[in-house]
């Protein structure tokens, strides 16, 4: 049982290694794939529930990684985020972003979707992110209300000062702020009322478990409940079935983003899919 066990040791202590070296790796590779602008970014439509008619459209980033093909977020985000890499590379995203959907106005002049683009903590907290939010959209004539900014629990948890007045400044410039993962993290609803935002994200994790535990969708109906109170917009995040669309809406969830309606596509397939799915 001894040696068992130390073998099983040796394999963590392997395996242990081989992650380290790969996330040098990776972190080698980011500062090259900046520099060779090796992103690019796919688009997943966020649906009115009970239309499905797209409002809206979250960035998600995509690495081209020369000999590893398509890298996903979940494998570098974190080592960009330790490194500080994700400040060039978000801010790379927020203006690529925000240039694309100044191109969908024309698609739909009447009700243009609004582009939603992920921001991590390190990236907020650096000292111009609002100016150089502000400059982007003056730059691509994007009016701000077609901007939402996707911000995690984790960014409100510290009470700082700065954050919060950023936050303000975005919201009195028209841009939307969105709570993403909600109810992963700290699910300290007090936060709510200090900090005002726009739309909650309602976790896949969540939505995930409606169907099968009465205790979950009385939960997730508490907090749609909480934010109609407070005049805040539920997204429900990561929807695969026609079941879990039809508990959503009844729980009065107003939107939706998941497989059931669509995945993340490539920018050149946003402008056939916002032509066909008007009501
Ligand atoms: P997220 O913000 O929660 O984004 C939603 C993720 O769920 C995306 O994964 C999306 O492809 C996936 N998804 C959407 N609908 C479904 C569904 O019905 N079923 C399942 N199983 N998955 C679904 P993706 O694109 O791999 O992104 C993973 C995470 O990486 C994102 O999670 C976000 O936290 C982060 N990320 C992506 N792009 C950026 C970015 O530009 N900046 C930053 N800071 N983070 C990003
Ligand atoms: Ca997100
Ligand atoms: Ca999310
Ligand atoms: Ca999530």
């Amino acid at each position: 049982a001894k040696s068992a066990g130390k073998g099983r040791w040796r394999r963590y202590e392997a395996s242990l290694h081989n992650q380290v070296i790969k996330r040098m790796q990776i972190r080698t590779d980011l500062d090259q794939a900046i520099a060779d602008g090796a992103f690019l970014l796919n688009y997943q439509p966020i649906v009115d529930l009970g239309t499905g008619v797209t409002r809206g459209l979250e960035a998600l980033v995509r690495w081209h990684h020369p000999t590893r093909g398509m890298i996903p977020p979940l494998e570098f985000i974190e080592v960009a985020e330790e490194s500080g890499l994700i400040v060039p590379l978000g801010t790379w995203v927020m203006r690529n972003a925000i240039a694309t959907a100044a191109t969908w106005m024309a698609l739909r002049p009447e009700d243009p979707p609004y582009v939603s683009v992920n921001v991590s903590v390190r990236q907020f907290r650096t000292p111009d992110f609002v100016e150089r939010v502000l400059a982007d959209l003056a730059e691509a004539g994007l009016p701000p209300r077609l901007l939402t900014v996707e911000i995690t629990e984790s960014l409100l948890l510290g009470d700082d000062e700065k954050v919060h007045a950023d936050i303000g400044r975005l919201r009195q410039a028209g841009i939307r702020v969105s709570i993403d993962d909600f109810g992963t993290g700290y699910s300290s609803l007090s936060y709510l009322h200090r900090v005002p935002v726009d739309t909650l994200k309602l976790d896949k994790s969540f939505v995930d478990t409606i169907s099968t535990s009465a205790r979950q969708l009385d939960l997730v109906r508490g907090i749609i409940r909480l934010a109609q109170t407070l005049e805040i917009a539920v997204v429900a995040e990561g929807i695969e079935t026609a079941t879990d669309r039809a508990l959503l809406i009844d729980a009065r969830c107003g939107f939706g983003q998941g497989y059931l309606f669509a995945r993340p596509m490539p920018r050149d397939e946003v402008d056939a899919w916002l032509s066909t799915d008007l009501p």
